[in-house]
């Protein structure tokens, strides 16, 4: 049958919330949908280290906050375990590798 995936669905409006659920609880399962997005810098920090790829600035765990994970094909969900897509760049040479990435692009387009 073709219409197989043709079900109605009723809407269920406001009772979206389940009321069931305490404040913390939903904010757990808020958590939970950021932790594994930050899970790459961890673990890019690990195999990478402390240090940043493009001006070799050493960072500490003291200023480790100074330090960016960046994704050499600028796909933020490619995470591969191995951190083959990551790059620790401090945010002054994140920022400086995403500017030129948005003017090239921006040169390349007002033509
Ligand atoms: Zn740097
Ligand atoms: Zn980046």
């Amino acid at each position: 049958m073709r219409n197989k995936g043709y079900t109605i669905r009723k809407k269920t409006g406001f009772r979206k919330v389940d009321n069931n659920k305490s404040a913390e609880e939903i904010l757990k399962e808020i958590r939970k949908d950021i932790t594994p997005r930050n899970d790459y810098r961890e673990q890019s920090l690990k195999i990478h280290g402390l240090i940043c790829a493009k001006c070799a600035r050493e960072f500490s765990e003291k200023n480790r906050h100074l330090l960016t994970v960046h994704h050499k094909d600028g796909n933020s969900r490619n995470n591969p375990p191995d951190g083959s897509n990551w790059e620790n760049l401090c945010v002054y040479c994140h920022d400086d590798e995403h500017s030129r990435g948005l003017l090239a692009d921006y040169l390349s387009k007002s033509k």
